[in-house]
């Protein structure tokens, strides 16, 4: 039997001495309008306090903390993945605020490193740095989300440049982004990943049109987004014309490392927060509440510890399997601690006695009402449960691939 390498999880003296230097800085700055955020803004919370998290990118940006992991010819610090990790454990655990360019930073700024031109880089790189330029997902559509190959946005040239039209769905934030990076079909002959290309579309211009979808927060985080002949430059297809395929997959590579960083500490914070309401409420009495935690502990821990071995000797986007396991992992374990939180809070779960505001139209949800909520979700994006799985049975346990066309019920 094949054993893994042992990793020493305990921070190196330069590991210290940069977690320093991370809490100093965010002790220094994360105080007023960005201190009375109170950590929200995160993932299902994200149209909170926009405005305000917004200055805080740039706040961040000033200082250079935002884009670690980027080289530093592209304005990031080159940071190690155990340096991005110690960020944002420090970050979480801080409570600092949702932060507003995660697809900017995190999927596209990669691979425009990656497969951009020197021009594209120069042009979309430093905005990203700087937290003025926000950017959305343009993948999915009406029936194109496990099966992207079945993407039928088209884009046609014209002159010098690209005339986009089709309807992309889910995607998150296209409300707020200026710019949406877009799979779509460049070849009207083509079929399934053949013929795709990688565009990069403004959405601030006549043939864009946005609809907010209401979720079950009552808040509207993704959009259906309508292109009807909207434009962008030639010059705007990131790799080559009918390659975006593979630039498409390499950016969904870089979506399940970010993953793996961002969520680890405010699932702690949450974990932490449900035990004091146990506590305080009785339920922590209860022999089937407690062990339920107990549980949950348990599998966090693992949690922590998987993602800090995969992580460990990466330099790059984490491997497919891994990746799926993790996500399957965390996606499930989240979903299943908003079961138990309704649980603990019993009645109480049915009483909305949140923040009312008018960005949830009064819909207020209190912390674990709103995660219970939303976690339903990350069972779906970023690849579902039954998609990992089917990943973790070929690749993994060797099993023949699934037969094509026969989608269980
Ligand atoms: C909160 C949220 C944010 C999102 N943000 C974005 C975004 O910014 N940009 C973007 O492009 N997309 C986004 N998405 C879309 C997301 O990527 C898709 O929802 C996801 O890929 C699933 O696609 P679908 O919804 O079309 O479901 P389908 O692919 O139609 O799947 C329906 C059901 O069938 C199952 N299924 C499908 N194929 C198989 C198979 N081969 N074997 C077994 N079971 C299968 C699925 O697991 C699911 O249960 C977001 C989704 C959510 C929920």
């Amino acid at each position: 039997m094949a054993t893994l390498p042992a990793v020493d999880l305990r921070d190196r003296p330069e590991d210290q001495a940069f977690r320093d230097e991370v809490r100093c800085f965010l002790h220094e700055h994360l105080i007023g309008e960005f201190a009375e955020l109170g950590g929200r803004g995160g993932s299902g919370d994200e149209t909170f306090g926009f405005e305000v998290r917004r200055r805080w990118e740039r706040e961040l940006a000033e200082s250079g903390w935002t884009c670690l992991g980027w080289p530093v010819e592209y304005g990031g610090r080159g940071a190690s993945m155990t340096k991005q990790v110690i960020f944002n454990e420090e970050y979480a655990r801080s409570a600092a605020p949702g932060r507003v360019s995660i697809l900017g930073e995190g999927l596209l700024g990669p691979t425009l490193i990656h497969y951009g031109t020197p021009a594209q880089k120069a042009r979309f790189l430093p905005p990203i740095r700087e937290g003025t330029e926000l950017w959305c997902q343009g993948y999915s559509e009406p029936d194109a989300g496990s099966d992207l190959a079945n993407v039928k946005t088209r884009a046609v040239r014209d002159g010098g440049e690209w005339v986009v039209t089709g309807q992309k769905i889910w995607t998150s934030l296209a409300h707020q982004s200026d710019w949406c990076f877009v799979v779509c079909r460049t070849d009207p002959e083509s079929a399934r990943h053949k013929g795709l290309s990688y565009l990069l579309v403004p959405m601030n211009q006549p043939g864009v049109e946005v609809r907010p979808i209401m979720q079950l927060t009552r808040t509207s985080e993704f959009n259906e987004v309508y292109f009807d002949g909207a434009r962008t430059s030639a010059d705007n297809v990131v790799g080559d014309v009918g390659d975006g395929w593979r630039v498409a997959l390499a950016t969904l590579a870089f979506e399940r490392g970010v993953a793996l960083l961002g969520h680890q500490l405010s699932f702690r914070r949450e974990l932490d927060r449900l035990l004091a309401v146990a506590k305080g409420n009785g339920r922590a009495v209860d022999p089937v509440v407690r062990q339920a935690m107990a549980q949950a502990h348990i599998e966090l821990t693992i949690m922590r510890y998987n993602t800090l071995r995969s992580l460990s000797g990466v330099d790059g986007p984490v491997s497919p399997p891994e990746a799926s396991i993790a996500k399957l992992y965390w996606g499930s374990w989240h979903r299943r601690l908003g079961e138990l939180s309704m649980r603990i809070l019993g009645p109480s779960a049915t009483v909305l006695d949140g923040e009312a505001s008018a960005d949830n139209g009064g819909y207020a949800l209190n912390d674990f009402q709103r995660s219970f909520l939303f976690a339903r979700s990350e069972t779906i994006y970023g690849g579902s449960n039954q998609i990992q799985r089917n990943i973790i049975g070929e690749r993994v346990l060797g099993l023949p691939p699934e037969p094509k066309g026969t989608v269980p019920a």
